[in-house]
This record gives C-alpha cells, structure tokens and sequence, in this order.
C-alpha cells in the first residue's frame, strides 16, 4: 500500500513595499501586512490560514498544510480524520483513523469485527476474550479448543 498524503507546503514571503497588495484567499481583504503566506497557489494573512478543526495557524506548525474534501487541516488534525489506524485483523480491510477500534495485542478491529470468530459472540467491556493463531476466541470455544487438543494429545 502506498501511502498518499495531500500536503502542501507553505511559504511566508515578505510583501514588497512598491507591489499592488494581494487578495487573501481567506478573508478576501487585501494583505497590507509585511508578510503573507503562500499556499495552494493562493496569498493568505499569516491569521487567516488556519486549521478549519483546531484554528491552529498553519504557517507557524511546521508549515506544511493538508486538504481534504475543501478543508484546510494541519497536520495532527488531518491523520486523525483521515489517516488509517491499519488493517482490520478480522476482515483486513483498512480502518480509517477517526473510527474506533478494539485491540488486542498489536492487532486492531473494527467495532463490528470484534466478535469470536467461531461463534460470532460479542464482547463487551470487561469480557474475557482470548486470542488463539490470531483469532479471536471467547471463552466458551478457547476452553472448547484446549479440550480438543488435550484430547487429541491424551488418545493415542
Ligand atoms: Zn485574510
Ligand atoms: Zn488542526
Ligand atoms: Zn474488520
Ligand atoms: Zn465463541
């Protein structure tokens, strides 16, 4: 898997005394300040290029900017919205950063997957699950499964 991620950098220039003042993309207004930031090909008031989730100025975190769905998001915002936690154990699908998980161990689930994988059993906070060659278990066929195998052990 590629790992794509839209960012964009962003420059601070300084204004130029003798040059017709910019249009700021943000606000519309004319930059009058001694300095503007670059971005997207567009002019920004150093104010007006924020993060649209935490109103973080962007030309002061690290300068780089990242644009999803026409919003403007740093960098922290933007993983947690749109970045991926990783693939589900389960069903290996990936799962999208902003949606909760279950884990176990270094695997992660989605919600709905996160059930016994032989009997589809739910688990809720404080249920007792296990993880046997990386499936999850509940109890009932953990137990089931060591029966078998000390069985299968015992008879010979
Ligand atoms: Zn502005
Ligand atoms: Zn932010
Ligand atoms: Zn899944
Ligand atoms: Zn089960």
């Amino acid at each position: 898997m590629q790992k794509r991620e839209k960012s964009f950098g962003i420059q601070m220039l300084s204004v130029q005394p003798d040059t017709k003042p910019k249009g700021c993309a943000g606000c519309n207004r004319k930059i009058k300040d001694r300095y503007l930031l670059k971005a997207l090909d567009k002019y920004w008031h150093e104010d007006c290029l924020k993060c649209a989730c935490c109103d973080c100025r962007l030309g002061e975190v690290g300068s780089t900017l990242y644009t999803k769905a026409n919003l403007i998001l740093c960098r922290r915002d933007y993983l947690r919205l749109f970045g991926v936690t990783g693939n589900c154990a389960a069903c290996s699908k990936l799962i999208p950063a902003f949606e909760m998980v279950m884990r176990a161990k270094e695997n992660v689930y989605h919600l709905d997957c996160f059930a016994c994988q032989l009997c589809n059993q739910r688990f809720c906070v404080g249920d007792k699950f296990f993880l046997k060659n990386n499936m999850i278990l509940c109890q009932t066929d953990y137990e089931e499964g060591l029966m078998k195998e000390s069985y299968a052990t015992h008879v010979r």
